[in-house]
C-alpha cells in the first residue's frame, strides 16, 4: 500500500512501488530541480530547504510559495498572489508544476463545497 495515497496494490513490490511514487502517485511529484521525488504539499518547503537548486529560490512573503528568485521580484510587485496559499492565481505565470498543484487545489475545494451543500442539504 502507498503511505501517500492509500492506494493498493497487488504490483507493490518494492519495484512497484518505486515505480508508482515516481510515476503514479498523485501526492508525489518529481522536483524538477533536483529530481527527488517529493510530496506535493511540501514541494514548497522542499525548494526552500533541502532542493540542491534552493539558493535559486526565494519565499514570497504574501502567499508563501516558493518562486525563482529571477521571478520573485516581478512575482511581488504583480502583486497577484493574495496571501491565501490556495487561490493564488500568480500560479499560472510559473511552472506547470504549480498549474498541477492548483488543479489538486481547486478539487480540494470542490469537493469541500460538494461536502458542504450536502450537509446543508440534510438540515433545510
Ligand atoms: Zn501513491
Ligand atoms: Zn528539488
Ligand atoms: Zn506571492
Amino acid at each position: 500500500m502507498c503511505i501517500f495515497c492509500g492506494e493498493r496494490n497487488e504490483a507493490f513490490n518494492e519495484e512497484g512501488i518505486d515505480l508508482h511514487y515516481w510515476k503514479e502517485c498523485p501526492m508525489l511529484k518529481r522536483c524538477q530541480h533536483c529530481k527527488q521525488v517529493v510530496e506535493i504539499a511540501n514541494l514548497t518547503a522542499h525548494l526552500l530547504t533541502e532542493c540542491e537548486k534552493r539558493e535559486e529560490f526565494g519565499k514570497c512573503n504574501r502567499c508563501g510559495e516558493a518562486i525563482s528568485k529571477t521571478d520573485l521580484d516581478a512575482h511581488v510587485k504583480a502583486k497577484t498572489c493574495n496571501g491565501t496559499k490556495s487561490l493564488t492565481f500568480s500560479l499560472f505565470g510559473h511552472s506547470t508544476s504549480k498549474l498541477l498543484l492548483l488543479l489538486v487545489v481547486c478539487l480540494q475545494i470542490e469537493y469541500k463545497l460538494q461536502v458542504f451543500s450536502i450537509e446543508n442539504s440534510l438540515f433545510t
